[in-house]
């Protein structure tokens, strides 16, 4: 780093706006959002998604209620376009949904971008071009005029393509490109030339987006600017002042927050985040924070554990697990301090509850959302007691009778005396009801209470906002549950065992697990946990290894290795770079393609050591990919470096 930083960088330049009016202001309703996930999400992942993987990633965007959807750059390639017409053709996208896709300001992009929209019900058509003046400078060597010109020209291009979409409703959008870096007197007059085209009306509105595509400045900067342009720009109510911030300096959200406040109307951004180099506004947390201010936000995230799956199965990222609302640890408390505050809320949110209860007399639905199964018995609030009543009196019904009835008993448990002690939460038996029955049927009974608008103010210390109201639970320490994420996996292996599971391979074992646990049926510990992975990888024993010898020969590695398959002995060798490539040559002869073993080659690797007792050793993981395209994880622990990476790679075929 410099010693004297001011010698390398500069200040931002304030705006000059004096009487600012954002900073007095408050948010009072949702913006318009639009996603931009498939597009500039997409374009910033190594692996971009493939056209089934946007498909499921844009039906979740619509099942969550998104209006607008930037679904990619259909003139940049084949798959883009083809995605486009996949959408029209085949009717994916709802009528009240807008398809936008963004374009530069060349004829061609432009002519083909339009072929890619025929069709549509309701298209959105983006505009961009750079204007700040590094970019001017670097990238364009163009004048102010110049780039005005070039925004005006394709401006008229689009124009004059317009009724090839007839059937279509269009709706135009222009981005002045690095808005945030721009000269806001140049941003209002590029921005005002390609309004004289477009000529847009009160009635029929243009977006004018104005991205903080690198976040350079603090967010004031940026509110700062959007305010000055929706001052001072003219037409101010035929356009629809749109915000696209990036996370270069973490405040994303503060300046889509605050920028809203200066008067924007509309949101862009990604689910969690994602997008190039740092990512682009997390629209799931500016929606939430507006949700925990009792705001509407009009995106339905009452299943946010879902919504992550998609996600990270999809764009393969993984949400960290600080992320807010939707990291795995956001809502476990770890301090006893925090934990205790957390329970003393909670029990007094309960007996706002329980007095609703009994005032309404009323039937609580039981529903278990994670299964969808519908309710098998109701509970009845008569005076102080709970009647159960089952559905019908077969066997599978008289059994959730006895489930209900202990539910219940636990849950009066919680309101009577001892309530306010801290211990009640932490009762075993509670907390092993909590996972399976307990808690859906309170969420359930909870939710409704506030669908009654019987509602109390949520005050808890230490949890902004209820976890159930976007399905989660809140929890004293990590646990594993049938319903815990891979992160909770991965995060005990990893802090009670050293167990550094590569984030892929979490990917493969997270579900593993998942079902083992759900077999078992309740939490199980980090031991057991550690046990399930053991057994999973290490000690399957169909091939075994029993002695693995290198030489180099000629700069190349020479192995002969002593397996073991079903027991019986198998002498191999091969030549390789490295120990590993030597193996996998070895295992390509004859006698081994015998048994069924197809070629393979190593995709994934990593290695670090375990300290394990007063011994250290190492564990290595391997990930192999057939030459048909089936993928397996396998890990190998040894003493010994490159043993443990051997027998990474037999795991791996054992589980194949
Ligand atoms: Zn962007």
């Amino acid at each position: 780093m410099q010693k004297d930083p001011s010698k390398k960088y500069r200040p931002f330049p304030p705006v000059a706006l004096p009487d600012r009016q954002w900073p007095g202001r408050v948010l009072t309703h949702a913006p318009r959002w639009c996603s931009v996930d498939l597009r500039d999400g997409n374009q910033a992942l190594a692996v971009p998604m493939n056209v089934s993987q946007k498909l499921e990633l844009f039906q979740t965007l619509v099942k969550t209620g998104f209006k607008e959807i930037e679904v990619g750059f259909p003139s940049a390639s084949n798959t883009e376009f083809a995605f486009n017409r996949l959408l029209i053709e085949k009717g994916h996208a709802p009528d009240d949904v807008w398809l936008q896709v963004l374009v530069q300001a060349r004829e061609d992009l432009i002519e083909r971008t339009v072929e890619s929209l025929v069709g549509a019900k309701k298209a959105i058509i983006h505009l961009y071009n750079s204007t700040s003046p590094a970019q001017r400078r670097v990238v364009f060597g163009k004048s102010k005029k110049e780039i005005v010109e070039v925004a005006v020209r394709g401006a008229q291009w689009i124009k004059d393509r317009l009724p090839k979409l007839k059937g279509t409703e269009v709706m135009l959008q222009y981005s002045p490109e690095s808005f945030s870096m721009t000269e806001v007197e140049f941003a209002k007059e590029i921005s005002e030339a390609v309004m004289d085209v477009w000529q847009p009306t009160p009635q029929r509105k243009m977006i004018l987006n104005l991205p903080d595509t690198v976040e350079v400045a603090m967010p004031n900067v940026y509110a700062d600017q959007i305010e000055w342009m929706c001052r001072n720009i003219k037409n101010r109510e035929s356009l629809i002042i749109s915000l696209h911030t990036h996370n270069d300096r973490c405040t994303g959200v503060a300046a889509t927050e605050l920028g809203l406040l200066a008067g924007a109307e509309r949101v862009e951004g990604t689910l969690f985040g994602n997008g190039e180099r740092t990512g682009n506004l997390d629209i799931v947390t500016v929606a939430l924070n507006l949700y925990q201010h009792g705001i509407d936000p009009q995106l339905d995230f009452s299943n946010l554990n879902s919504l992550i799956e998609v996600y990270e199965r999809c764009t393969g990222m993984t949400v960290p697990p600080r992320q807010p609302y939707a990291g795995e640890l956001v809502f476990t408390a770890f301090s006893g301090s925090h934990q205790d505050a957390i329970k003393k809320g909670l029990a007094e949110y309960f007996d706002h509850f329980w007095n609703w209860l009994q005032k309404e007399k009323r039937v609580l639905r039981n529903l278990d959302e994670r299964k969808k199964q519908p309710r098998k018995f109701s509970i009845e609030v008569k005076g102080d007691k709970g009647v159960v009543i089952p559905l019908s009196t077969n066997k599978e019904n008289e059994f959730n009778k006895i489930q209900a009835q202990a539910v219940w008993a636990r849950y009066q448990e919680l309101q009577a005396d001892q309530k306010h002690q801290a211990s009640q939460y932490t009762d075993k038996k509670w907390n092993g009801c909590l996972n399976r029955i307990c808690s859906p049927w309170i969420a359930s009974a909870i939710r409704d209470f506030s669908e009654e608008k019987h509602s109390i103010i949520w005050d808890v210390p230490y949890l902004t906002i209820d976890p159930t109201d976007i399905g989660r639970e809140y929890r004293e320490v990590i646990r594993t549950n049938s319903q815990s994420g891979k992160g909770g996996v991965a995060y005990l292996l990893e802090s009670k065992f050293g167990i550094e599971l590569p984030k892929e391979m979490q990917r493969e074992f997270g579900p593993i697990a998942n079902e083992k646990v759900d077999k078992i049926g309740r939490e199980v510990s980090a031991a057991k946990l550690r046990r399930i992975f053991l057994r999973e990888y290490v000690r399957k024993a169909k091939w075994g290894l029993n002695k693995f010898r290198t030489k180099q020969i000629n700069k190349q590695i020479f192995c002969n290795v002593d397996l073991s398959y079903k027991k019986r002995p198998i002498k191999i060798s091969g030549y390789g770079n490295g120990p590993l490539d030597a193996l996998v040559n070895a295992l390509k002869t004859e006698k081994i393609k015998k048994l069924k073993v197809p070629n393979f080659e190593i995709a994934n690797y990593k290695e670090h050591s375990l300290k394990s007792g007063t011994k250290a050793s190492a564990i290595s993981y391997t990930q192999i990919k057939t030459a048909d395209g089936k993928t397996r994880w396998g890990a190998g622990v040894d003493t010994n470096i490159e043993l443990a990476s051997v027998k990474a790679v037999l795991s791996a075929l054992n589980r194949l």
